[in-house]
């Protein structure tokens, strides 16, 4: 079940978004992609989850090629995503924005049945990432980092979800709920229930998101892969701290 990333191209017009991007993700692991503003770090989650096209290269999930099926068809075999501004449906409940997406794939009927579906498991899922004494808010009255939360158990809904992809999770939110989050995101690749880890591909501007969390990190500039390797390598790359992280960077403290 691991995410294979092969030669991916992205134009838009003229502007060469992602210029030949090759990497894995295995299930397990949590794989931190950061780079500047531009880099073409959302681009890449917009290819590996559906929402833009390839120009070139491949994207196999599970050993299968899914770069030419809709997104919908790839949150079947188990890719969810978050975007990085949070989205929900801001009319809803946070609870019915859960059971919606549990729901979906067993087929939903008409709005006036969501009342009644998969409460069990959507409360579940409202609990793992805190968020079940806000059950019954409206989705548009949540604290940004509320609704970054309710995203995430949003993608978590699917019920095969194997692979989650994160653009900025913790963006917005002040430090200590940054930690909170990441450890949550963290312990969703360890298995759980005779199941497997899941896949966690995430990008990130807070070095304290990175370093302490990720197993592996991978730097994207001007669309392309400068380096890749473990937290401890990467911090002591002279290329990522010269055209990323800065020659005075430090590592995070406590990471
Ligand atoms: P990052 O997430 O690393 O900040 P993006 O993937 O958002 O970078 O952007 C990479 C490059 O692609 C930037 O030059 C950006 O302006 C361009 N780009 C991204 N999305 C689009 C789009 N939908 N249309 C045109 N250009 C885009
Ligand atoms: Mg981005």
């Amino acid at each position: 079940m691991s995410l294979q990333v092969h030669d991916l191209v992205k134009d838009f017009g003229g502007v060469r978004a992602v210029n030949g991007v090759t990497f894995m993700v295995d299930p397990g692991e949590c794989v931190a992609l950061i780079g500047p503003n531009g880099a073409g770090k959302s681009t890449t989650f917009a290819c590996i989850a559906g929402q833009h096209w390839l120009t070139g290269g491949q994207v196999l999930w599970n050993g299968e090629r899914v770069d030419s099926l809709p997104p919908a068809r790839r949150l079947q075999h188990g890719i969810a995503r978050t975007f990085q501004v949070a989205q929900a449906f801001e009319a809803l409940t946070v609870l019915q924005n859960v059971q919606l997406l549990t729901q979906y794939p067993r087929g939903l009927q008409a709005y006036n049945v969501l009342e009644n579906c998969s409460i069990g498991s959507s409360m579940a899922l409202l609990e793992q990432v805190g968020l079940q004494g806000l059950a019954h808010a409206d989705a548009q009255s949540l604290p940004y980092g509320a609704k970054k939360r309710l995203e995430l158990a949003m993608a978590l809904a699917g019920q095969n979800t194997g692979l989650l992809l994160l653009d900025e999770p913790a963006a917005g939110l002040a430090a200590p709920e940054r930690v909170q989050l990441m450890a949550l995101v963290k312990s969703l690749t360890q298995p759980r229930a005779g199941r497997a880890g899941m896949a966690v591909l995430y990008t990130e501007h807070n070095m304290d998101a990175v370093f302490g969390v990720a197993d592996r990190v991978l730097v994207l500039i001007d669309g392309v892969v400068a380096a890749q390797g473990t937290p401890d390598e990467i911090a002591s790359d002279p290329i990522v701290r010269q055209r990323y992280l800065g020659q005075w960077w430090q590592r995070p403290l406590d990471a």
